[in-house]
């Protein structure tokens, strides 16, 4: 796994065309990049990010199939140090929806829709029957076509 990531690589990286489609559920789908994760090499889940929000200055990878992920600028490299971690998933069970939580400041939290506690999840790379492997199929269906 290549760990060492500087900013041009994440700048280069924010060049790479989006993942965005219209899933068989009819839900749209844009969670990454049309770049493999470096870590489980899934294709749509993973892509340089941004934080604008809560976090204006922060930089970051992040992979929602595997939970590699590793900020290169900002205030979370105290904490890493800019070293890759694995992120945490976390699901409201009713609303079959998620989150994620870096393992330094884990809390379950609440889900926006109904308050519900969350739950941990396991993530799709370690579970056959997570929903996101379905649609992983279905992104490598739609590269296919294309
Ligand atoms: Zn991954
Ligand atoms: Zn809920």
């Amino acid at each position: 796994m290549n760990k060492e990531y500087t900013l041009e690589q994440w700048e280069e990286e924010m060049k790479a065309n989006p993942i965005s489609l219209k899933l068989s559920n009819g839900s749209s789908f844009a969670f990454g990049r049309n770049l493999p994760c470096p870590q489980c090499k899934t294709i749509g889940f993973y892509g340089p990010r941004k934080d604008p929000i809560d976090n204006p200055t922060r930089k970051y990878r992040a992979c929602k199939f595997c939970g590699f992920w590793q900020d290169i600028w900002g205030k979370n490299i105290e904490k890493t140090g800019g070293k890759p971690y694995q992120c945490i998933m976390v699901i409201c069970k009713n609303c079959q929806t998620y989150d994620w939580r870096a393992d330094w400041a884990f809390y379950l939290g609440s889900c926006p829709k109904c308050h519900a506690t969350m739950e941990k999840a396991q993530w799709p790379s370690k579970n056959p029957n997570h929903p996101y492997c379905k649609i992983r199929d279905e992104i490598i269906k739609f590269l296919q076509a294309q």
